[in-house]
């Protein structure tokens, strides 16, 4: 163990250490919200979810509607299965949900099928509209929420 350890390559141990370093802060502190129209084409609210950091993609008009709260809160799912799961393990079992659902569905159907056939999917559209979830931020900013005006 302590070989495996001492002869692990530093960017490895990089990796690990950061993952780690984030999931510490999601347990103690609360998500960085950020609210931006990043995909131009894309009409209806969407978002991410990357460690602390939520992104909703929205603009003026749609931002504080209940279905920008609902994406926001499915948002906050990931947020808090990041936190159990880490970045990393969240990550890796969204690849490995891809592939099984790619070998489940064959190549027939769309890409958003393949996404979202998971556990940690399901359990976010299920409480995205459960509205007893607050969903805390330790601050919120809007980058040009009217830049293409
Ligand atoms: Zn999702």
């Amino acid at each position: 163990m302590i070989t495996f350890f001492q002869n692990m390559p530093v960017i490895i141990k990089l990796i690990i250490g950061i993952n780690l370093l984030i999931t510490g802060y999601q347990w103690v502190g609360q998500p960085v919200v950020v609210n931006t129209p990043f995909f131009e084409s894309l009409n209806s609210i969407a978002g991410f979810s990357i460690g602390f950091l939520i992104c909703i993609n929205t603009n003026e008009a749609q931002k504080g509607t209940k279905y920008y709260e609902a994406i926001l809160r499915h948002e906050y799912v990931h947020y808090v299965q990041q936190a159990y799961f880490t970045p990393l393990g969240f990550s890796l079992y969204t690849v490995y949900n891809i592939i099984k659902n790619f070998v489940k569905y064959g190549f027939k159907s769309y890409f958003f099928l393949y996404y979202t056939d998971n556990y940690f999917e399901n359990q976010a559209y299920e409480l995205m509209y459960d509205e007893s979830i607050k969903i805390p931020k330790f601050f919120s900013i809007d980058l040009p929420l009217d830049w293409k005006k």
